[in-house]
């Protein structure tokens, strides 16, 4: 069989375009990966301002979407796309690890993954003191003394929701500013037990099995200071998830050069959400671009075999 479209990757961009799609009477699959979480919103504690939905749960909302998606008879499948082959011919094809399926366009909504923090020993303490998800692994550090690192709205919602938890939080942030939405710059600086250092850059993780200190850089003094902590989360932005793709479209700085219309320099193939060059990486307007592809697609379907 040759689909119309196939969407890889089931985050709310790639869900919405699967519900368009079936709007659209298209002949389409989505994949999703078996073993990983399907959304970088599925860590995130609290979202307040995707429309209609003031304060809820990011895991809730991904319910919601994957609910409605398959409620309206999107196909999600879940095995892992491993390589996109013959981009430039009218059928295209799409291996996984079990078959290879044939497509006459493709939509790429594969999301991003957060960035490491480049510190020494980081790599020795991931899962015994080192998290990239505050809501997944901040429960471990009740009553403990934990820091984030960053200053951008990921790193400033951690810190939020870990001083619900833990005893103290440090937020090291490496300019003399916050990055983050002006409203939460306000409630973490009212938060009793938050403590912003600025001006700080990490350089190593200390311990032996578990985590037990870092040391870090402050741009005034010469000598490294140490901070004893349980657990250090690192929230400093995201990579996308573009490798599928590599050398085959138009990249900038890895993200995929397209724009709103989701079109990227390869006639049928199209890129949605966080992968894309894009002003603003949120899930509104990871949604928006999984609307108007499917326009695209449509338009693109209808001049290739009208
Ligand atoms: P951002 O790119 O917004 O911020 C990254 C932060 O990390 C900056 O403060 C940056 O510092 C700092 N940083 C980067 N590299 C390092 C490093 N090596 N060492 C120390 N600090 C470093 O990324 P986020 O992950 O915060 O957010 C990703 C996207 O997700 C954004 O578009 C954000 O708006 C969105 N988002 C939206 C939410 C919402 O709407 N509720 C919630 C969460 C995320 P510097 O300022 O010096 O560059």
């Amino acid at each position: 069989m040759i689909y119309d479209v196939i969407i890889i990757g089931a985050g709310p961009a790639g869900l919405t375009a699967g519900i368009y799609a079936k709007r659209a009477c298209l002949n389409a699959i989505v994949f999703r990966d078996k073993y990983a979480v399907s959304s970088q919103i599925c860590n995130t504690y609290e979202v307040c301002n995707y429309p209609g939905f003031n304060n809820i749960s990011g895991q809730e909302l991904y319910d919601n979407i994957e609910k409605h998606a398959k409620e309206v008879g999107v196909e999600i499948v879940g095995d892992r796309v491993i390589e996109i082959t013959d981009i430039n011919l009218d059928v295209k094809k799409i291996k996984t690890k079990e078959k290879v399926y044939e497509t006459k366009s493709i939509i790429l909504a594969t999301g991003a993954s957060p960035k490491k923090g480049g510190f020494d020993r980081e790599d020795d303490f991931v899962g015994n003191g080192v998290s990239y998800c505050a809501t997944c692994d901040g429960a471990f550090f009740k009553d403990k003394e934990v820091a984030v690192i960053g200053g951008g709205d990921v790193a400033v919602e951690d810190a939020i929701y870990l001083s619900r938890i833990a005893k103290k939080v440090y937020l090291l942030v490496r300019k003399d500013f916050l990055r983050a939405t002006k409203i939460l710059q306000n409630e973490v600086k009212n938060k009793d037990n938050v403590e912003i250092i600025y001006n700080t850059v990490v350089k190593s993780a200390i311990g032996d099995k578990k985590l037990e200190s870092i040391l870090y850089k402050h741009k005034d003094d010469i000598i490294l200071s140490e901070l004893t902590v349980d657990g250090v989360f690192v929230g400093i932005g995201i990579n996308p998830n573009t490798e599928l793709l590599k050398d085959k479209v138009e990249m900038s700085n890895s993200y995929i050069v397209a724009d709103e219309t989701g079109k990227t320099t390869v006639a049928g193939i199209f890129a949605i959400g966080d992968i894309r060059k894009k002003q603003l990486r949120q899930v509104i307007t990871a949604t928006a671009d999984g609307a108007n592809v499917i326009t695209s697609v449509q338009k693109y379907l209808l001049e290739k075999y009208k």
